[in-house]
């Protein structure tokens, strides 16, 4: 845990954390090596993680990187902070994110990293100018630069698998409802999932075994499924198995570079014996607009907690109750955070529900039909998991932009299915590049093996 801070300290530049509170470590360090010395630790006895600071801790602040949560204690641990604990895991502090996991760069926090007296951008690594994808960024940068040997993120439409292709490590989103949603901020609940980041599928199968596990006291989308544990099988042979490889997936938009490291990593995948077979995804296009209305819809409902009341920031100034929502709402939120939920209002209010909001949940339902329609014909899917490398700081300042490259995380996040991103490269400016790995429900573990055995 010290050599970890000390690297947190010396890397704070890249803006990773949001907190560190070495007392609060070191005490739990101390609580690991009792147990250890008594041969209880758990199989995460004294490592080392990190969590996305949308995960409520008790002995850290929790933010989701917004001004409306600064400074805000949570009386109690999310599940997946309790599981991994009670693995023997270590907290090193909290993770720089999107404000409320909305965004693709992790440009949108609003809170001061670690050693910054203002919010600022967290920085790629591999390249300093460059973004190291969002909103889990500050969770891919901790891993990317050895601040952290692995960390939790959570996953709403890419947030896993986006920045962990951005920043050259590993990531898995486990299928909805095996991981615990409770105390885990919400952004959009029947999408929201919490999962692993890592060097190797290897790291990221230990952790994901911890994680997951029904908690159906506490959260109403778990599922009644036992944990498994997905180290079991990671040296499976992988001979015959049908990759699919869709179509949609490798059109135009896809720039040149991340494609040829793909195409590159799909051969590997036939040298060790897979098998790739073509098949088609037709609604992929239209997961973005069905993404865009549905999750800022549920946004929009989440959000309405915030009202300087229950939590956190509350205005200074105001004449009456109305006023002091409204003042309270218009100082805590961002602008990207502001957008969703008017837009959210807008697509749930009446008169526009039928038109938007009924129809995305109908596309959506489609989406989910075209990947069983697929998974007849093969056994996992693979294709990149973002049309381009990372981009410049400031880089992509149009929202429409950062929506429009999430194409190719939203789908398996729409349909609720596991997928994970692997290194499989090195794109333009030798940035990083991932492949997607898309499994059907539950089979985390033929994903995970997937993915050890490429490494
Ligand atoms: N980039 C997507 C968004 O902005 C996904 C974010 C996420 O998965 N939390 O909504």
């Amino acid at each position: 845990a010290q050599h970890f801070l000390a690297r947190a300290q010396a890397h704070q530049n890249l803006g990773a954390f949001v907190s560190i509170d070495e007392e609060a470590t070191l005490a739990q360090a101390r609580a690991a090596d009792a147990l250890i010395a008594q041969g209880k630790g758990g199989r995460l006895a004294g490592v080392p993680i990190a969590h996305k600071d949308i995960f409520v801790t008790r002995d850290f602040p929790t933010t989701a990187s917004s001004k409306m949560l600064a400074g805000y204690r949570s009386p109690f641990d999310a599940t997946v902070v309790t599981r991994l604990a009670e693995a023997g895991a270590v907290t090193l502090g909290k993770l720089n994110c999107d404000e409320f996991a909305m965004g693709s760069a992790n440009e949108n926090s609003a809170i001061a990293p670690v050693g910054f007296d203002a919010p600022a951008p967290v920085r790629n690594p591999w390249n300093t100018d460059r973004v190291p994808g969002g909103s889990s960024g500050g969770s891919a940068v901790a891993v990317a630069a050895g601040l952290a040997p692995a960390v939790t993120g959570t996953d709403t439409g890419g947030s896993i698998r986006q920045p962990a292709s951005f920043c050259g490590i590993t990531g898995i989103k486990p299928t909805y409802g095996r991981a615990s949603r409770y105390g885990m901020i919400a952004f959009a609940s029947s999408l929201d999932q919490a999962g692993p980041m890592g060097k190797s599928a290897e790291d990221c199968a230990l952790l994901l075994s911890e994680m997951c596990g029904p908690d159906l006291d506490r959260d109403s989308t778990s599922l009644d499924v036992p944990a498994e544990d997905f180290t079991a099988r990671l040296n499976d042979g992988i001979e015959g198995l049908r990759i699919g490889i869709p179509a949609e997936f490798f059109g135009e938009g896809l720039s040149a570079d991340v494609r040829a490291a793909v195409d590159g990593a799909l051969k590997e995948y036939e040298k060790l014996g897979a098998r790739l077979v073509p098949i088609s995804l037709p609604r992929t296009e239209l997961s973005i607009p069905v993404y865009y209305i549905l999750a800022p819809a549920e946004a929009s409902s989440n959000l309405s907690r915030f009202d300087g009341v229950k939590f956190g920031h509350r205005a200074k100034n105001y004449t009456d109750l109305v006023d002091m929502y409204k003042k309270t709402r218009a100082e805590g939120f961002g602008d990207e955070v502001k957008r969703r939920i008017m837009i959210g209002a807008y697509v749930l209010s009446e008169g526009y529900y039928d038109a938007y909001y009924l129809q995305a949940q109908k596309i959506r339902r489609m989406i989910a039909d075209d990947f069983q329609a697929a998974f007849q014909q093969c056994d996992v899917i693979a294709g990149p998991a973002a049309p381009t490398v990372a981009w410049q700081l400031g880089g992509k300042s149009d929202p429409l932009a950062n929506y429009l490259a999430d194409i190719f995380t939203l789908p398996a996040s729409l349909a609720g299915l596991p997928g994970m991103s692997v290194p499989a490269g090195f794109g333009e400016a030798g940035m990083p590049v991932g492949l997607q790995l898309i499994g059907n429900y539950f089979k985390e573990g033929q994903l995970l093996n997937a993915a050890h055995r490429f490494q």
